[in-house]
């Protein structure tokens, strides 16, 4: 089984306790589908706009063994029905991750 960490929109986590992401994440479904099942080393925030906490976050998780990173659905925008609409930053965020560690794990946009 492989280790992943998964990062979150601040925002939404006001709301959300991420059970969807949970699940999806242990049972290795929806976005998780072609990793399946992984063992969560972190489920951790953007730390806010912009989302400035994401590398540093990111690269302790891989640190404790992620081998995969997912950004969740709140901030993909991807979830069946056009629920939530894409984080404002997420080109940016996008850039900066696979230029910082697109190398050396695999990102996953959207969790269910
Ligand atoms: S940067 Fe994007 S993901 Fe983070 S809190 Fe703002 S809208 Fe949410």
């Amino acid at each position: 089984m492989k280790k992943a960490g998964i990062i979150r929109c601040q925002r939404t986590e006001a709301m959300c306790p991420a059970t969807s992401c949970l699940k999806v994440a242990r049972e290795g479904k929806g976005m998780f589908k072609d990793v399946g099942p992984v063992e969560l080393v972190g489920f951790l925030t953007c730390g806010g706009c912009a989302g400035k906490e994401i590398l540093p976050r990111v690269l302790k998780m891989i640190e404790k063994g992620a081998e995969i990173i997912a950004l969740s659905s709140c901030i993909v925008g991807n979830k069946p029905g056009g629920k939530y609409y894409p984080c404002p930053f997420l080109p940016q965020i996008k850039e900066m991750l696979e230029k910082e560690v697109g190398n050396k794990i695999t990102i996953i946009y959207g969790t269910h």
